[in-house]
């Protein structure tokens, strides 16, 4: 990459700078496992952290996703280190969400998409989202945006990197749109699709996918059936009540309907739902951008995390209570 990547201050506890992330999984893991589930297509490892329970029902958290996320990251961290020292990375306890965390047998994928991840700055937090759209596209060679767009009927599932000044963080370094699929029974991606290895036969209930639209919100994958749709939206009702508790908004469930409206193209979810027989949930969270009244008041970068790890402790606890398990069985018998 031709484009010197602005090195921005973040507070300690906000761990999304991937060569500190590692630095943290190699060194300062006492509980969890460290798999190496996989390798990027630039060559960078991808990581899931076990803290495995006898008995316990198998969920998953995925943060990095999208490069230009980076929230995600830090929240995946702060709940490793969190399992591993009873407080988040800024000493701040969660006596709910680590009471859920002792019953669940839990798989933290800090970072699913290390190339985008490794071309975005660490955070975009007081930021406008023009700065955070060039680094989720990325550029051509010409300097105009890489044209991703993500509400297209049509969109960009690959774009050559040849043609590329870089690849942003929708896209990984072999410029395979990172959460896009063609198909929903494998990946182009190899990191997508490593991940997808790694779960397949571990007997998980279900996944938590974290990204960061602007807005606190969950989205019910469209692909999912009939059943899963009241999880859903109990999720939502659990997750309200404490978002209101902390004076926080949570917008309405995305994606919710009866019947759902059909989907265009898929996701990661379709794949891992489909062929690892689970729930699929996905959680948008805030980046803290600036220059709209919609993202207003501006959160700290804490109560970003917070949140995230607000509606993660919802995730695992009706997980706990059996429910993901119960949708699987009506589905897939
Ligand atoms: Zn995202």
């Amino acid at each position: 990459m031709n484009i010197k990547i602005p090195q921005i201050a973040v507070p300690h506890f906000w761990l999304s700078n991937f060569g500190k992330v590692q630095d943290y999984l190699r060194r300062a893991l006492r509980e969890g496992a460290l798999h190496e589930v996989g390798i990027s297509s630039l060559g960078y490892p991808i990581h899931a952290v076990e803290y495995a329970r006898e008995g316990a029902v198998k969920l998953m958290v995925i943060g990095g996703t999208h490069g230009h996320e980076p929230g995600g990251v830090a929240t995946v961290m702060n709940l490793i280190h969190l399992v591993e020292t009873g407080l988040d990375l800024a000493d701040q306890p969660h006596d709910d969400l680590l009471s859920v965390l002792e019953k669940v047998h839990l798989f933290a994928v800090p970072c699913l998409n290390p190339d985008g991840r490794t071309v975005c700055p660490d955070t975009f937090y007081a930021q406008g989202l023009d700065t955070c759209r060039v680094y989720a596209c990325g550029l051509q060679r010409d300097g105009s945006l890489i044209p991703y767009e993500s509400g297209s009927e049509d969109p960009l599932y690959y774009f050559d990197p040849n043609d590329a000044l870089f690849m942003g963080g929708q896209f990984n370094g072999a410029g395979y749109a990172i959460n896009r699929r063609r198909s929903c029974d494998e990946s182009d991606a190899v990191e997508v699709q490593a991940v997808f290895e790694f779960v397949k036969d571990r007997g998980l209930d279900g996944i938590f996918d974290l990204h960061a639209c602007a807005n606190n919100f969950a989205i019910q994958a469209r692909s999912h059936e009939a059943p899963y749709w009241p999880l859903a939206r109990e999720w939502h009702r659990r997750a309200e009540k404490l978002f209101k508790e902390k004076g926080r908004k949570l917008n309405p469930l995305h994606g919710d309907g009866e019947p759902p409206p059909p989907i265009t193209h898929h996701f990661n979810s379709s794949l891992f739902h489909k062929h690892a027989r689970l729930y699929w949930l996905a959680f948008e969270g805030r980046q803290g951008f600036l220059g709209n009244k919609g993202w207003w008041p501006i959160p700290t970068e804490w109560e970003i995390v917070d949140d995230y790890l607000t509606a993660i402790g919802v995730f695992l606890e009706l997980g706990a209570e059996g429910l993901y398990a119960e949708s699987n069985r009506e589905v897939f018998g």
